[in-house]
Protein backbone atom coordinates (compact mmCIF):
# COMPACT_ATOMS: atom_id res chain seq x y z
CA UNK A 1 0.00 0.00 0.00
CA UNK A 2 1.07 3.30 -0.75
CA UNK A 3 2.80 5.69 2.08
CA UNK A 4 -0.12 8.40 2.23
CA UNK A 5 -2.30 5.86 3.12
CA UNK A 6 -0.34 4.14 6.00
CA UNK A 7 0.71 8.03 7.07
CA UNK A 8 -3.28 9.21 6.84
CA UNK A 9 -4.34 6.06 8.73
CA UNK A 10 -1.06 6.18 11.09
CA UNK A 11 -2.46 10.24 11.70
CA UNK A 12 -5.88 8.99 12.14
CA UNK A 13 -5.58 6.31 14.76
CA UNK A 14 -3.56 8.66 17.18
CA UNK A 15 -6.03 11.39 17.00
CA UNK A 16 -8.91 9.61 17.58
CA UNK A 17 -7.14 7.48 20.47
CA UNK A 18 -6.63 9.30 23.34
CA UNK A 19 -4.55 6.95 25.40
CA UNK A 20 -0.96 7.75 23.26
CA UNK A 21 1.06 4.36 23.93
CA UNK A 22 -1.46 2.39 22.72
CA UNK A 23 -2.62 4.64 19.64
CA UNK A 24 1.05 4.67 18.69
CA UNK A 25 1.58 0.62 18.75
CA UNK A 26 -1.91 0.69 16.95
CA UNK A 27 -1.05 3.07 14.46
CA UNK A 28 2.09 0.78 14.12
CA UNK A 29 0.31 -2.36 13.64
CA UNK A 30 -2.48 -0.33 11.20
CA UNK A 31 0.51 -1.03 8.38
CA UNK A 32 0.66 -4.67 8.38
CA UNK A 33 -3.26 -4.87 8.51
CA UNK A 34 -3.65 -2.37 5.73
CA UNK A 35 -1.01 -4.21 3.33
CA UNK A 36 -2.90 -7.39 3.86
CA UNK A 37 -5.70 -6.09 1.45
CA UNK A 38 -5.31 -6.27 -2.00
CA UNK A 39 -3.59 -2.97 -3.56
CA UNK A 40 -1.80 -1.52 -6.03
CA UNK A 41 1.68 -0.04 -5.29
CA UNK A 42 3.97 1.48 -7.65
CA UNK A 43 7.11 0.29 -8.66
CA UNK A 44 10.45 0.45 -7.12
CA UNK A 45 12.19 -1.66 -9.23
CA UNK A 46 15.64 -0.05 -9.67
CA UNK A 47 16.38 0.68 -5.51
CA UNK A 48 15.19 -3.32 -5.32
CA UNK A 49 17.67 -4.06 -7.71
CA UNK A 50 20.24 -1.37 -6.22
CA UNK A 51 20.63 -0.07 -9.78
CA UNK A 52 21.42 3.47 -8.56
CA UNK A 53 21.91 5.46 -11.31
CA UNK A 54 18.34 4.49 -12.58
CA UNK A 55 17.01 5.03 -9.45
CA UNK A 56 16.45 8.88 -9.06
CA UNK A 57 12.95 8.03 -10.28
CA UNK A 58 11.93 5.34 -7.52
CA UNK A 59 13.34 8.41 -4.82
CA UNK A 60 11.19 10.88 -6.44
CA UNK A 61 7.94 8.41 -5.84
CA UNK A 62 8.85 7.59 -2.23
CA UNK A 63 9.63 11.32 -1.81
CA UNK A 64 6.27 12.45 -3.49
CA UNK A 65 4.12 9.50 -1.88
CA UNK A 66 5.62 10.50 1.85
CA UNK A 67 4.95 14.28 0.89
CA UNK A 68 1.06 13.67 -0.33
CA UNK A 69 0.63 11.94 3.25
CA UNK A 70 2.35 14.97 4.94
CA UNK A 71 -0.22 17.42 2.95
CA UNK A 72 -3.30 15.39 3.29
CA UNK A 73 -2.48 15.76 6.99
CA UNK A 74 -1.64 18.74 7.50
CA UNK A 75 -4.84 20.02 5.60
CA UNK A 76 -7.57 17.97 7.17
CA UNK A 77 -6.22 17.81 10.98
CA UNK A 78 -5.84 20.07 13.72
CA UNK A 79 -3.22 18.87 15.85
CA UNK A 80 -0.71 18.52 13.10
CA UNK A 81 2.33 17.67 15.14
CA UNK A 82 0.58 14.52 17.28
CA UNK A 83 -0.81 13.64 13.98
CA UNK A 84 2.38 13.48 12.30
CA UNK A 85 3.91 11.32 14.98
CA UNK A 86 0.91 9.04 14.77
CA UNK A 87 1.95 9.29 10.46
CA UNK A 88 5.51 8.68 10.90
CA UNK A 89 4.87 5.37 12.89
CA UNK A 90 2.62 3.75 10.63
CA UNK A 91 4.80 4.05 8.09
CA UNK A 92 7.90 2.86 9.82
CA UNK A 93 7.70 -1.28 8.77
CA UNK A 94 8.06 0.05 5.13
CA UNK A 95 10.91 2.18 6.12
CA UNK A 96 12.97 -0.97 7.51
CA UNK A 97 12.21 -2.51 4.45
CA UNK A 98 13.91 0.39 2.23
CA UNK A 99 16.78 0.44 4.72
CA UNK A 100 16.99 -2.94 4.35
CA UNK A 101 17.67 -2.69 0.38
CA UNK A 102 20.03 0.24 1.15
CA UNK A 103 22.03 -1.33 4.12
CA UNK A 104 21.55 -4.61 4.55
CA UNK A 105 21.97 -6.05 8.18
CA UNK A 106 20.03 -8.79 10.02
CA UNK A 107 17.61 -7.15 12.16
CA UNK A 108 16.01 -5.14 9.10
CA UNK A 109 16.21 -8.37 7.46
CA UNK A 110 14.09 -9.48 10.40
CA UNK A 111 11.71 -6.81 9.79
CA UNK A 112 11.28 -7.12 6.24
CA UNK A 113 10.53 -11.34 5.98
CA UNK A 114 7.88 -10.58 9.50
CA UNK A 115 6.40 -7.27 6.75
CA UNK A 116 6.73 -9.84 3.92
CA UNK A 117 4.20 -12.32 5.81
CA UNK A 118 1.47 -10.37 5.94
CA UNK A 119 1.87 -8.58 2.76
CA UNK A 120 -0.57 -9.20 -0.23
CA UNK A 121 1.22 -10.79 -2.62
CA UNK A 122 2.81 -8.85 -5.26
CA UNK A 123 2.59 -11.67 -8.42
CA UNK A 124 -1.04 -12.37 -6.94
CA UNK A 125 -3.33 -10.95 -9.90
CA UNK A 126 -6.50 -8.55 -8.36
CA UNK A 127 -8.87 -6.42 -10.65
CA UNK A 128 -6.76 -3.82 -11.32
CA UNK A 129 -9.42 -0.56 -10.35
CA UNK A 130 -9.87 -2.45 -7.06
CA UNK A 131 -6.08 -2.36 -6.28
CA UNK A 132 -6.65 1.46 -7.09
CA UNK A 133 -10.27 1.76 -5.63
CA UNK A 134 -9.28 -0.09 -2.29
CA UNK A 135 -6.59 2.61 -1.48
CA UNK A 136 -9.46 5.52 -2.29
CA UNK A 137 -11.87 4.27 0.12
CA UNK A 138 -8.89 3.79 2.87
CA UNK A 139 -7.76 7.20 2.35
CA UNK A 140 -11.95 8.49 2.27
CA UNK A 141 -11.95 6.96 5.54
CA UNK A 142 -9.01 8.56 7.07
CA UNK A 143 -9.93 12.03 5.91
CA UNK A 144 -13.17 11.22 7.17
CA UNK A 145 -11.52 10.42 10.74
CA UNK A 146 -9.32 13.08 10.12
CA UNK A 147 -11.99 15.75 10.24
ZN1 LIG B 1 4.21 -2.09 3.87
Amino acid sequence: MILAIHFLIGAAIVLKIKFLPLALILAFLSHYLLDTLPHWEYSIENIKQKKWKNSFKDFLKIALDLSLGVFLVFLFSEKFFLALIGGLIAVLPDAFVFLNLIFSNKLLEIGRVFHQKFHFPEDKKIFPLWGIFSQIIIISLAIFFLL
